[in-house]
């Protein structure tokens, strides 16, 4: 009885090994779990549900075929995919989580997020963020063509890649005050997040209750991975 986490695998055409992983992943390990669950950046980017391309065809057919093998799929927005929507989860059978997600396995409580609303030092992000996720600029975006919102999706990978080129590490990491408040907020024992490609289990205390924060790694070079069952958290590397 094991539920599995991951995140930012980032997948997209241009990086097939990654793709090659991640299905070998679904008909691997996944179907021993109870459930999983996708923390955000599934993919490198994500124009809207119709988008055609047939990478993306195989990608939700096989998250489907783990949902038909009997486990179910939780699925959180990323930076990059924040654009999923019904569509897709109707397709691929997998349950949108809000941001962050309380859940309480094997006697702890743990709060789910992508990550990125934790990095409030970059004030340019939030900023971009705050746009990206209302529901209004969204529908404005998904109601343009595909042809120009794959025009801007490549503008947007462009100028955050120029960007964070720029910006010190400490200022793209989370930043703790704001992981303490969710922490007191959600009384969670364990804040388990992706998104800043920083894999690492940090223990601390909030007001003396002793917690922990996990962090999922990326995909680029191996998988990541959260395995939990009764005996606890574990976060492992998936060789490629
Ligand atoms: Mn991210």
């Amino acid at each position: 009885m094991t539920t599995l986490f991951i995140s930012d695998l980032h997948l997209e055409a241009e990086r097939p090994e990654i793709g090659v992983q991640f299905l070998a992943f679904l008909q691997g390990r996944a179907r021993d779990a109870d459930a999983l669950y996708i923390l955000g950046d599934l993919f490198e980017s994500w124009i809207g549900d119709d988008d055609p391309s047939p990478y993306y065809a195989v990608i939700k057919a096989a998250v489907r075929e783990l949902g038909n093998a009997g486990v179910p799929v939780f699925f959180m927005h990323g930076n990059r995919d924040f654009a999923i929507g019904e569509h897709f989860a109707a397709e691929t059978g997998v349950t949108i989580l809000p941001d962050p997600h309380p859940l309480e396995l094997y006697g702890a409580n743990v709060l789910l997020s992508h990550g990125d609303a934790l990095c409030t030092d970059d004030v340019e992000y939030q900023q971009v963020r705050a746009m990206t996720r209302n529901p209004e600029w969204l529908a404005m975006m998904l109601s343009k063509s595909i042809e120009e919102r794959q025009a801007f999706t490549m503008q947007a990978r462009q100028q955050s890649m120029e960007r964070s080129k720029s910006l010190q590490e400490e200022i793209t990491d989370v930043n703790q005050d704001a992981v303490e408040q969710a922490i007191r907020e959600s009384g969670a024992d364990i804040l388990l997040h992706g998104h800043t490609h920083r894999p690492a289990v940090h223990p601390f205390h909030v007001d003396e209750r002793p917690v922990h924060r996990i962090v999922l790694g990326d995909w680029y070079e191996q998988g990541s991975m959260v395995e939990w069952d009764e005996d606890g958290p574990r976060l492992e590397e998936l060789p490629r």
